[in-house]
Order: C-alpha cells, then structure tokens, then sequence
C-alpha cells in the first residue's frame, strides 16, 4: 500500500514548491479541497467515524490527517480546518508546522519536547518567562540570561538557546548567525521566537534555527480575532513533528475549528497585510526619529527617542548581518519614548486611528502604555503596533495627539 503520508505530501510539493509566497499563501491547501465550494468549508465535529469495512478496522491510524480523504479520528488529535492551516503554514514556513491554541502553548509545547535542564532567554515577551517558571515549579528548570556570559557558561548539550527576534516591546532585531555558532559550541538547540518578523521578513532556519515559533494571534491571524500558536521544525528534523503530535495529543493543547478557519482566511493575505504593515512602520520610525534628532516641532518637544530595527547601527551597513537577515523590511512594531510618563499615560487616549490595546499583528494600528500589561517595563515607554492604514494618516493622527498634550507635565 502506498504510504499516504508521502503521497499527499508529494502532491502538494508539486503544487507549490515554486510558486512565491504570495501564491502558496493563496494555493498551498489546494490539494486538500475535494469539494466543488472554493471557500474553504468549517468542519465543528470532535469526532470521526471510521471505516464501515470491518476488515480495514486499525486502531487509531492517523498517518496523514491532510491525505486527500482526510482520516481523522478525535480532534484533539486532528480536525480539518487546523491541519488546513498547518498545510498552509507548512508551505509557507518552508518546514512542517503545527498549530496550538496559543503562543505560549506552543512555547511550553517545545519545551517540554526538548526537555531541557537549562534554557537561556533574553528579555522580550513576559509571558514566556512564565512558562519557564512554571516548569521549574515542576522539575526544577532553570532560566539563564542570554545576555549574561557568567550564565551562558552554564549551558550544556542538550540546553536551549531561546531567541526573541525582533524583540518585544522594542522591534529591534538579534542576530540569529551569532547564536547558531553560540548553540553550537554549547551542544545546544536554538529556538527562535519569529512573531514579530513572520513571512517574508525573516526566515530563521536559513540562519540555523532548529524550532521556530510564532504566536499566530499575531500576523498570522492579523484580525485580532483568533488566538493560536506555531511549531516548525527544521526540514532535515521533520520526525521532530511526529514527537510533537504525540505530545500534543496528551496536552491537548490544540487550536480550535473556527480558529483553524480563521487561520486559512487570514493567510491568504499575509504578504500584502505584512509588507504593508512593515512598510507603514519604517516609513513613521523614520520621520519621529528625523524630528527628535533635529528636535524639530511638536515631535522634538515631546518624545525621547523611538526604537525600531530600522534604526540599529547595521541597518545603515551594506552586508551586514541585519541586512542579510531581515532583506525586506523590520517589522511593524516600534517604541516610542515619551519624555514624560504622564505624556504616555495620555497619548493613546488622545488617538483615533490607534486603539489603545495590547497585543499587535492586526490590520488595525494599536498603541499601548506598555506599563499596562507588563509591570517591569519603563513608565514612558509606548508600544505601537502599525496596521495597514495610510501611513500619512497615521502621522497626523499621532501629531494631534502630541499637540494636544504639549503642556501636560509642565
Ligand atoms: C503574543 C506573543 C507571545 C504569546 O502568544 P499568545 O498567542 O498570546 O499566547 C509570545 N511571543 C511573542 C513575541 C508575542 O508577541
């Protein structure tokens, strides 16, 4: 019998390994459809029935949940609308993805799947701090400072080397090539968080990384109406994704259908919404980072500094590592400075065309004081996350807002 595992995967190489993103984005899950809807369908079932044949009778056999007669069984193990989305993603990726019903679901997912004595992370994301300690409530993992090298001497085979990048809150950007070479002299994984860089910005396994992880609530989702998380695996360690199932089905931390839906929906745009995004960012960084430079009017009068990738050192240097990595752009999400706290405590309440929210990655442009949903970071520090609005309105928008709070703090 034919393996179905690679049947369906050499159908849907041949659809799509040439293609750009922007058409994998759009065709990669063809193979999938075998119905007349071009619409992808929303399947809600937990639950699927096995064959009436009591002679093809095998127990829980779910080679290949995306084979062209699907073949799935529970959907904590597999449902058609995610496993759409991880085909997708897999295509999109350029490795074999899985989803899970959040970011940090997926982080804790690859930890507990390395299961490693030692993690060494950087600041960025709290939240994945979290999980880190809760898992030394477990089993005593310990949290080392990727920017230590009193703790970097610490690692060993078999530890991780977790890297943000670009960071949050800030945007700026870490050089994947620098801690590939680190992991390797360690014996260590390298697992890099690419939420802020997703396709076509940043592909982190072209600079070495052996898991990347996404938070697909981000620009995945891009509507700020799902919530959901990303695993891939290096191609050449694709049997790492069988070991990843295995455990997900025990921690039942999957994606639900609608979100799987939403997935798909979303992807089919995620070239356009990031590059735009992206774009839309750099083009603001740059015109707040002119104005405060030449502490020029109302810009100069209010903000400290802006902080984004497109402003690091490297950005400016032919060749250089940031240029190499990050060839079409540096994220659509910066940090503004305020001068005063009581200035950024204000600013999102005097927008329209920001909400004033956390969370990022949506077509909507959302600004935050970011002391809101994470205590240790810096009163005057705002956090904007840039949507796919016209970046000219943007800029009045954020220009009123400042003049309207010229003299707060006097
Ligand atoms: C949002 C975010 C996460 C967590 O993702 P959730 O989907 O909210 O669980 C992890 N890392 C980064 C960089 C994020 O922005």
């Amino acid at each position: 019998m034919a393996n179905p595992e690679q049947s369906s995967k050499d159908l849907s190489d041949a659809f799509t390994k040439k293609l750009s993103l922007a058409s994998r984005s759009v065709h990669a899950d063809d193979y999938i459809n075998n119905h007349q809807a071009v619409a992808p369908p929303l399947h809600v079932s937990t639950t699927f029935r096995y064959s009436r044949d009591p002679e093809k009778l095998q127990p829980w056999t779910n080679l290949n949940p995306n084979a062209p007669h699907d073949s799935h069984i529970y959907s904590r193990d597999s449902a058609p609308n995610t496993t759409r989305f991880e085909a997708l993603l897999t295509s999109i990726l350029g490795a074999p993805s899985l989803t899970y019903s959040s970011g940090l679901a997926a982080f804790h997912a690859l930890i507990v799947f390395l299961n490693p004595k030692r993690v060494a992370i950087g600041a960025g994301y709290h939240g994945c701090h979290g999980v880190l300690s809760i898992l030394h409530k477990l089993n005593g993992l310990q949290q080392l400072d990727l920017t230590l090298d009193s703790d970097l001497a610490l690692l060993q085979k078999g530890d991780v080397i977790h890297v943000e990048t670009p960071l949050n809150p800030t945007g700026e950007a870490r050089d994947l090539s620098y801690y590939r070479r680190l992991a390797d002299e360690k014996g260590c994984y390298l697992t890099v968080d690419a939420t802020f860089a997703p396709p076509p910005l940043l592909d982190p396994f072209k600079w070495g990384a052996d898991i990347v992880m996404h938070s697909g609530t981000k620009y995945f989702g891009g509507h700020s109406d799902m919530l959901a998380g990303v695993l891939a695996v290096r191609p050449d360690r694709e049997q790492w994704v069988r070991g990843l199932r295995e455990e997900r089905l025990h921690l039942g931390s999957v994606m639900g259908s609608l979100e799987g839906w939403l997935g798909v929906r979303s992807l089919r745009t995620l070239e356009l919404r990031v590059r735009r995004q992206s774009e839309n960012a750099q083009r603001l960084v740059e015109w707040l980072d002119g104005e405060v430079k030449a502490r020029k009017g109302v810009v100069g009068e209010v903000v400290e500094k802006v902080v984004h990738a497109s402003l690091q050192e490297e950005a400016k240097v032919e060749g250089s590592w940031l240029r190499e990595q990050m060839p079409e752009g540096y994220g659509p999400v910066f940090a503004i400075w305020m001068k005063e706290e009581a200035v950024a405590k204000r600013l999102p309440s005097t927008l329209h065309l920001f909400h004033h929210a956390t969370s990022l990655g949506g077509v909507e442009s959302l600004i935050e004081w970011r002391a809101m949903s994470d205590q240790k970071c810096d009163k005057r520090l705002l956090r904007v996350s840039v949507g796919v609005e016209g970046w000219e309105d943007l800029k009045e928008d954020l220009i009123q807002g400042f003049e309207a709070l010229k003299t707060v703090g006097e």
